[in-house]
């Protein structure tokens, strides 16, 4: 005799790539509702008219992305870095040849493309856009959620902000254990404390001087750039200091640019950045600090007898931190829909 499964009634909180492949790999057993509290889909993966405001490195290593990339008929090419690569310093612009780096990748037309094609096919998920999840609340054997908008029964909850951000924004009723709340608090937000810029120009002009694009400057508002340019468009992109003013940023970028490539860049079209520190559902006050190395991601984190799940990329073993290791994260859930 066939047994008959009730579906169960899960929730993911967030709207990022860990969300969404999570969405993905439960929408054909569960019933998934998938919150989300910013008016778009994607996380901290942002483009903006076509150029990369968040993430827009694969690396060769990274198979889960790639094999996702592939299964959503996407296309990938390499990163730009012929040429000689310059270093400026309060008083001079070396230019030099750049060690050989691991090989990166792009994905043709932004990595929005990978969001955008993820959700397509996100056919039975039901997505709640400017929704905002506050509380998680382990009630007889249900969880309840309370949002911006109103309150909600599931049996499951798999939660997906960087764990900073959940400590902080959301309340779980009975409380985390104290253990758990510790880790999470010495989580960083990966590149929770970024400011990344894409500046646009009429042409490649670096390209025609030889050089690559990569810079490095302790004296400049980036501190680091590199070549950005998409199938149609000519860019650049760079991190910009902590401690730069962002009023003038634009102003700066621009005298910085003069100085680096003597004058020779041709007309700015355009100019975007956005400053992670300032999301207030990516990062929190603590992500401001700076530090040196990756930190060391992963933990294995769940509560209410195993109703309520953690994922997310700070809490993969594997690559945690990039894209890649947001993929992992969900093959925690394996078993969740029976
Ligand atoms: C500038 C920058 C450059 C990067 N470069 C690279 C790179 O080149 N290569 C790489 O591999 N990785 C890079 N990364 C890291 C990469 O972006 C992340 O690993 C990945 O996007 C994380 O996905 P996630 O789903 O774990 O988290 P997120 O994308 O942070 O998803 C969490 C989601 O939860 C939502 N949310 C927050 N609070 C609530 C709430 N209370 N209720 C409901 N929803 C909520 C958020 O809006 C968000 O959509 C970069 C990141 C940044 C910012």
């Amino acid at each position: 005799m066939r047994r008959h499964h009730k579906m169960k009634n899960i929730a993911i909180i967030g709207g990022g790539l860990s969300g969404l492949c999570a969405a993905h790999t439960l929408q054909n057993t569960c019933h998934v509702m998938l919150f989300e509290a910013r008016d778009r889909l994607g996380g901290r993966i942002h483009t903006v008219q076509g150029l990369d405001l968040g993430p827009s490195w694969i690396w060769p290593h990274q198979h889960r992305i790639i094999d996702l990339i592939d299964s959503l008929d996407l296309e990938i090419f390499r990163q730009y870095g012929k040429g000689d690569a310059l270093y400026e310093t309060s008083q001079t612009v070396e230019r030099f040849t750049a060690p050989t780096m691991l090989p990166s990748a792009r994905i043709k037309g932004g990595i929005v493309n990978l969001v955008d094609r993820l959700a397509a096919r996100l056919t039975t998920t039901n997505i709640h856009l400017n929704e905002t999840v506050s509380c998680v609340r382990q009630h007889n054997n249900c969880i309840e959620l309370i949002t911006s908008k109103r309150e909600y029964v599931f049996d499951e909850v798999v939660v997906t902000l960087p764990p900073r951000l959940a400590l902080q924004d959301l309340t779980f009723e009975p409380p985390l254990p104290t253990e758990l709340q510790t880790q999470f608090v010495n989580i960083p937000t990966w590149m929770g404390n970024s400011i990344k810029c894409v500046i646009e120009f009429e042409s490649p002009f670096w390209r025609e001087m030889g050089l690559s694009g990569f810079c490095f400057s302790h004296a400049g508002p980036i501190g680091e750039m590199h070549d950005a340019c998409t199938q149609d468009r000519y860019a650049l992109f760079g991190f910009v200091r902590s401690n730069v003013n962002m009023e003038n940023i634009e102003h700066l970028v621009r005298s910085q640019l003069k100085n680096l490539f003597v004058n020779q860049t041709t007309n700015i079209i355009g100019f975007h950045y956005v400053d992670w520190r300032a999301e207030q559902f990516t990062s929190v006050e603590a992500d401001q600090l700076h530090f040196d190395s990756h930190p060391q991601y992963g933990i294995e984190a769940a509560h209410f007898e195993g109703k309520l799940h953690f994922i997310g990329t700070e809490t993969s073993f594997d690559d945690g931190g990039y894209l890649e290791g947001a993929i992992a994260s969900v093959e925690r859930l394996k078993g969740i829909g029976g």
